[in-house]
């Protein structure tokens, strides 16, 4: 599992991008583009060569999101936005000198910088012309688990005659969008499912607590986030994961807040799984 020097910091998940966006909209929302700054193409797929001269004097009408994906909606076409694993993004003044990762700059007419910091360069900084949904990287994404598309049935037909662990499963794109690590532990713990399950096995109730209980781990993040939302706009930084109000993650050892029972921590493929055996049942 990625980790950065900050215990307990994985890499942004949608209610971080989410948040992000809600940040970031009233600051850019209808403002032109005076120009674009990109100081090193090398993200996880080059930045467009052309993108500063698609950007310079567009306007942003929209800022939306697809997964952890950031579209700013500039009508001729999309700037896309990914923050990878270890991005974020800043909004500092025009002029503010830029660090060692400071590898791309949105500067809008009022001297507004949305900045991307990004050490690992696996985020992403691109174009779509026309439609962005139609773009490679979000075609097939699943559907927006705060949306309606997303529920019981939904994720039950998409489990059938699978033997995958659940987690791995609510952990594919192409299932829902956006779900990573941290918040697919803290959702198998709310819907009481033990995460190395094989979602082929789960009945047509259990997916259906469990599609809600997706929803309602995010969405309680994301209000979480309200708060550092002001931060983020004030002291131009955006604050990490919500980590104070995770009931599983990063607490093996402690009490499960649900039957003060022990919450361990297993291995999956690459990543650490945090559950209750107690709440947690195939
Ligand atoms: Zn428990």
């Amino acid at each position: 599992m990625f980790r950065s020097p900050v215990a307990g910091f994985e890499m942004p998940e949608l209610p971080e991008v989410e948040t992000t966006r809600r940040g970031l909209e009233p600051l850019v929302v209808g403002r032109r583009i005076r120009s674009a700054v990109v100081r090193n193409r090398a993200m996880r797929q080059p930045v467009p060569r052309r993108l500063p001269q698609l950007l310079a004097g567009a306007t942003v009408r929209a800022l939306g999101r697809r997964g952890k994906y950031l579209l700013f909606d500039c009508g001729s076409g999309t700037l896309i936005l990914h923050l990878g694993m270890s991005g974020r993004l800043w909004v500092v003044r025009d002029g503010a000198a830029p660090a060692v990762h400071d590898h791309f700059d949105l500067v809008l007419e009022d001297d507004t910088v949305v900045r991307l910091r990004d050490p690992r360069r696996f985020g992403l900084v691109l174009w779509q012309a026309g439609d962005p949904l139609e773009h490679a990287l979000l075609a097939r994404i699943g559907p927006e688990p705060l949306s309606g598309d997303f529920d019981g049935p939904r994720l039950h037909a998409a489990t059938r005659g699978r033997r995958t662990a659940i987690k791995h499963v609510i952990m594919d794109s192409h299932v829902v969008a956006g779900v990573g690590n941290i918040y697919a532990n803290e959702a198998l713990l709310r819907a009481g499912i033990d995460p190395r399950m094989h979602a082929g096995r789960l009945s047509p109730e259990r997916c259906a607590s469990l599609a809600a209980s997706i929803r309602d781990t995010l969405e309680t993040a994301i209000a979480a986030g309200g708060s550092s939302l002001r931060d983020y706009v004030r002291s131009d930084g955006m604050a990490g994961n919500y980590q104070s109000q995770f009931l599983v993650y990063d607490r093996a050892g402690e009490p499960c807040p649900r039957c003060s029972g022990v919450i361990r921590e297993i291995r999956q493929g690459q990543r650490s799984t945090f559950f209750c055996p107690r709440c947690q049942k195939r």
